[in-house]
């Protein structure tokens, strides 16, 4: 049972100087975008700030942009609005597909790409009321000193769970971020770390104000699979985006989401560079994704299972892309 929301004051900047001013102003604030993941944990007593910057009426923060150096997507951009984009739609399909995969049409109303991508991690032992979780001592991650899914180790294993950031990643993504230092432009990869208490490498204060796709996307294709059809995050994402020269594969990057804290592009995979897709190939793809994944008991469904849907969903898409490529 969720409590209701604890007190706030609300900040309204109408750029990303004012919310970075009034961030720094009030220690302890955060930021909220659409508010979908925020507000959740807020009722479930996460966190509680005191001050919340929302960065909803911020105009720059909104636009898509498309030039020929390629596309910018404003992290305030809906994630609606991404998935119904129609150059998303054409040439970023991953992208595309994964936007109109996460929750319901509700939360895509108000969700946004900058939320999305700074998505708190997730895990049984923590998604859980106050009540729940105070009952079981609390944990690492919040409030508690010890972990219930790994309980010998001293890190939080919870697992990111957003759709956007494989197809992203697959796609070669690079993010701008605003702070108090000013700003600065990294790739996607370089914001997450294997840490569920900890997974975003950005500064107090720090906000993700864009994301920048290079022109002349390679074919992608992004798949989850989820408890429930309908509306649900992923046990295990995969995004692939493939590049073939007839029968040869040319370039073949693969992200995945739901199974470590980060996502994270699959490493080794410019071996495959020249080379068909075969099922020697899938077989080496489906070994690697089992290796690097490190589903942990974090979800109701076994590790597993995850482990071994995750290298599926990569063998299928890439078999899908080549056979399209093909065509
Ligand atoms: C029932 C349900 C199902 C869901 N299913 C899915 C799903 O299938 N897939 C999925 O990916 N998500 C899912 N979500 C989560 C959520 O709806 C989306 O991830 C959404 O895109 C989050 O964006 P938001 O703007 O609402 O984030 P908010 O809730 O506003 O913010 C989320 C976090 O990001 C931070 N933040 C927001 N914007 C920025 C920024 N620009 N820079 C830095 N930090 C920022 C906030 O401080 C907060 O910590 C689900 C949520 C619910 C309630
Ligand atoms: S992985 Fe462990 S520390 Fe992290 S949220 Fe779950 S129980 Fe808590």
């Amino acid at each position: 049972m969720s409590a209701p929301l604890p007190q706030f004051r609300l900040a309204a900047p109408r750029t990303v100087t004012e919310a970075v001013a009034a961030y720094r102003d009030h220690p302890g604030s955060r930021f909220i975008a659409g508010g979908t993941d925020l507000l959740v944990n807020m009722r479930r007593g996460i966190g509680n700030p005191t001050y919340l910057v929302d960065l909803s009426g911020i105009d720059e923060l909104a636009e898509i942009r498309i030039t020929d150096d390629g596309v910018t997507i404003g992290a305030g951009v809906t994630i609606a609005a991404l998935a119904q984009n129609d150059v998303i739609v054409a040439r970023y399909r991953a992208l595309a597909q994964a936007a109109a995969a996460i929750a319901g049409p509700g939360h895509r109303t108000m969700g946004t790409v900058g939320g999305n991508l700074c998505l708190d991690t997730r895990c049984i032992y923590y998604n859980q009321s106050e009540w729940w979780r105070s009952a079981n001592a609390y944990c690492l991650k919040n409030r508690g000193d010890s972990c219930h899914v790994a309980p010998q180790g001293q890190r939080c294993h919870a697992a990111f769970c957003g759709d956007v950031a494989p197809a992203l990643l697959a796609l070669g993504a690079e993010i701008d971020i605003s702070g108090t230092r000013g700003t600065r432009r990294i790739f996607l990869s370089q914001l997450y770390v294997e840490d569920g208490k900890a997974h975003l490498a950005l500064a107090d204060g720090e906000l993700v104000t864009a994301v920048h796709l290079p022109p002349d996307p390679p074919a992608s294709a992004y798949a989850k699979i989820r408890t429930r059809a309908a509306i649900d995050f992923p046990l295990a994402g995969v995004a692939v985006a493939l590049e073939t020269s007839g029968a040869d594969i040319v370039s073949l990057r693969l992200a995945l989401t739901g199974t470590n804290s980060r996502p994270f592009l699959l490493a080794g995979t410019e071996a495959f560079a020249g080379r068909c897709i075969d099922d020697k190939l899938l077989n080496e793809v489906d070994r690697l994704v089992q290796k690097q994944v490190q589903p942990m008991r974090t979800t109701i469904t076994s590790a597993n299972y995850r482990r071994v849907a995750a290298a599926a969903l990569a063998r299928r898409l890439i078999t899908t892309l080549g056979t399209a490529g093909a065509a």
